[in-house]
């Protein structure tokens, strides 16, 4: 089943120069983009994104962190992409994340662990609308491939 699903990439994910080494992977994977920009992300949008920790310990420095410099939010559409996506990105903590995901290819530890994606349908289209306007988002078919 083709849906959609969101993906940031974290701060230090651009601080890296990251940014294309993250969007090819999604990409040779046949995922097509379907939103993609830069954005500061507002301490209230991280309230809103990650409430479900504001409880956590760890959550003001979750807030400096999103909040320390600009992040990528992107949209890809493909076959059972919140899936596909979730194992890409590998386990929660980098240290648990096995070679060949993102997570354990490029991050360090769990405080920066460089990417963000949505964990089901259901929250795909809630986090989706969150981070794009519905004219930042792009229906179109790929005739060029033929
Ligand atoms: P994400 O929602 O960012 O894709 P996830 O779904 O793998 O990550 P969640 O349980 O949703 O993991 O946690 C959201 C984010 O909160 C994590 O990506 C991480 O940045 C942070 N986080 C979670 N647990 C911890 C922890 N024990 N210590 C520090 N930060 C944590
Ligand atoms: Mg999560």
């Amino acid at each position: 089943m083709s849906q959609r699903t969101l993906i940031l990439l974290k701060p230090d994910a651009v601080q890296k120069s990251l940014i294309g080494e993250i969007v090819g992977r999604f990409e040779k994977k046949w995922l097509k983009v379907v939103g993609l920009k830069l954005m500061n992300m507002s301490g209230a949008l991280v309230d809103e994104h990650y409430d479900f920790l504001m409880d956590k310990p760890f959550f003001p420095s979750i807030k400096s962190y999103m909040t320390s410099s600009p992040i990528v939010a992107l949209a890809v559409e493909g076959h059972e992409s919140v899936k596909v996506v979730r194992s890409m990105c590998g386990a929660t903590n980098p240290v648990d994340a096995l070679p060949g995901t993102i997570r354990g290819d490029l991050a360090k530890n769990i405080d920066n662990n460089i990417i963000h994606s949505s964990d089901s349908e259901e929250t795909a289209g809630k986090e989706l609308a969150r981070f794009f306007k519905s004219e930042e988002l792009f229906d179109y078919g790929r005739p060029l491939l033929g």
